[in-house]
């Protein structure tokens, strides 16, 4: 009885698993596809902004799957098939050609282009990286690479050696959803960045857990030391603004200034961001956070 009961949740388990190994084939394959036409894909983009200074610093670009039949596909759900069917490559390609032609149309702001540790076992990546946004004429001063603690644990020649060329090259990189990795400090003197940007599950917490409160000032303290530039993360509320600003950490990004958006909508948005930096007012920014 007991042991026909195992064989039939085997069969059910097994049952799903080829299900889901379907339902990834799929989207790979139509991953493929819209990666050859590029219109299904978008890219948004979230304003990052200095509180103290009252103004608007960059836009992380965010890559977005308009699925014609499955609609909105989260970058979480189709990153990771991505990387595992090596596509991320072209999907990479992809983000940063359309980010050099946002970074033309908006000089004065740095934008944040997010890479994929899988990306760096290729040989030739920063070569390949530098060759797209000389073609496409943009400022690599302007772009800024955000990497993640993982690859900086991998420990190898390959990832600091691309790091170390794009770093020459002008661009910027900073270490994105800093303090979920398995940290090691000792990674902050040997790898060079320019940013760490202190991951939301801190910041959320803020004003009301005692550890997110400590973790976060010695980020910035450490920071500080350091002479890293350091941003947080997911701010929602104008207490968390407000603790962050006391600590010494005024570059945020967050739903309380705006979701990510399209790039058509963004115009507007940076002229309501500027009036409402520079405004004394305590007007929230979260009126126009929409979609996402
Ligand atoms: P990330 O790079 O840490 O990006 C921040 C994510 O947090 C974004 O989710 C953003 O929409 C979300 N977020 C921003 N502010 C808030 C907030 O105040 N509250 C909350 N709850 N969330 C906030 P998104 O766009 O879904 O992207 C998720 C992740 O997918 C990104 O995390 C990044 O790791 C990856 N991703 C997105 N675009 C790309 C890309 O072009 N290439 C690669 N390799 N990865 C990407
Ligand atoms: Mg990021
Ligand atoms: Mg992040
Ligand atoms: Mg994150």
């Amino acid at each position: 009885q007991a042991k026909s009961e195992g064989r039939d949740a085997y069969r059910i388990f097994t049952a799903a698993m080829d299900e889901t190994v379907k339902v990834r084939s799929t989207i790979e394959e139509e991953l493929r596809l819209a990666l050859v036409t590029g219109s299904d894909l978008r890219l948004f983009y979230q304003p990052q902004v200095d509180v103290d200074g009252q103004s608007i610093i960059g836009l992380e670009a965010l890559v977005r799957w308009h699925h014609p039949t499955r609609g909105m596909i989260a970058p979480h759900q189709f990153i990771a098939i991505a990387e595992e069917t090596g596509l991320i490559s072209s999907l990479g390609e992809w983000v940063l050609r359309q980010a050099c032609l946002a970074s033309k149309r908006w000089p004065d702001l740095t934008i944040a282009v997010n890479l994929s540790p899988v990306q760096f076992r290729s040989s030739g990546l920063a070569e390949q990286l530098i060759g797209i946004v000389r073609e496409a004429g943009a400022d690599p001063r302007r772009i800024e690479f955000e990497i993640t603690e993982s690859l900086l644990l991998d420990d190898s020649d390959l990832s600091r050696c691309a790091l170390k060329t794009l770093r020459q090259e002008g661009f910027k990189i900073a270490l994105d959803d800093f303090g979920t990795g398995y940290s090691s400090l000792s990674y902050l003197r040997r790898f060079e960045v320019d940013k760490i940007k202190i991951d939301r599950s801190f910041v959320q917490h803020l004003g009301q857990q005692d550890e997110s409160m400590a973790i976060v000032t010695a980020i910035v303290t450490l920071c500080r030391a350091m002479g890293l530039t350091v941003t947080a993360e997911g701010v929602e509320t104008e207490d968390q603004k407000r603790f962050l600003s006391q600590t010494g950490c005024s570059e945020m990004q967050g739903f309380l200034f705006s979701h990510a958006l399209p790039e058509e909508q963004i115009e507007d948005l940076l002229i309501s961001l500027r009036d409402r930096l520079g405004s004394q007012g305590n007007a929230t920014l979260a009126s126009y956070a929409s979609g996402g």
